[in-house]
């Protein structure tokens, strides 16, 4: 699943209620994606989003399809988040950009800023770091 930066998000789009504007944040299928350095403790507060407010678990893990230079990828993907091992690959978090809109990422995001130098959109970042999770569906 490749979904552009900022796209409508359709996925699961039944899970997301009506009226809410849900655009897509870090499908990425290759190294094809903006990278750059994110600010201090966006890894850490993505972490914790993860950990905490994991939406529309799937079943089975997505993969990362990105370049691993000496071995390839875990699968499914860890990540360390306080002193944790989190599996990531099998939900979404979903945070409200300041103008209302949901941003939805699938939780492999934290293993693309990690550990590939993603940089999600400005909006995507801007919203971890003040910590505004969308409310859960069920
Ligand atoms: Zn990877």
């Amino acid at each position: 699943m490749k979904y552009a930066d900022l796209t409508p998000y359709t996925y699961t789009y039944g899970t997301v209620p009506e009226g809410v504007v849900a655009l897509n944040v870090g499908w990425l299928e290759d190294d094809d994606c903006r990278k750059g350095e994110t600010p201090a403790g966006f890894v850490e507060a993505l972490g914790r989003l993860c950990r905490q407010h994991a939406h529309a678990r799937m079943r089975g893990y997505q993969s990362c399809a990105l370049k691993h230079e000496d071995e390839p990828a875990d699968y499914p993907v860890t990540a360390e988040v306080d002193g944790e091992q989190l599996t990531l690959g099998d939900a979404e978090v979903r945070v409200v950009a300041e103008n209302g809109d949901w941003l939805v990422a699938p939780t492999l995001v934290l293993h693309y800023v990690a550990e590939h130098g993603y940089l999600p959109p400005e909006p995507f970042v801007e919203a971890v770091l003040a910590g505004r999770h969308a409310p859960s569906a069920s």
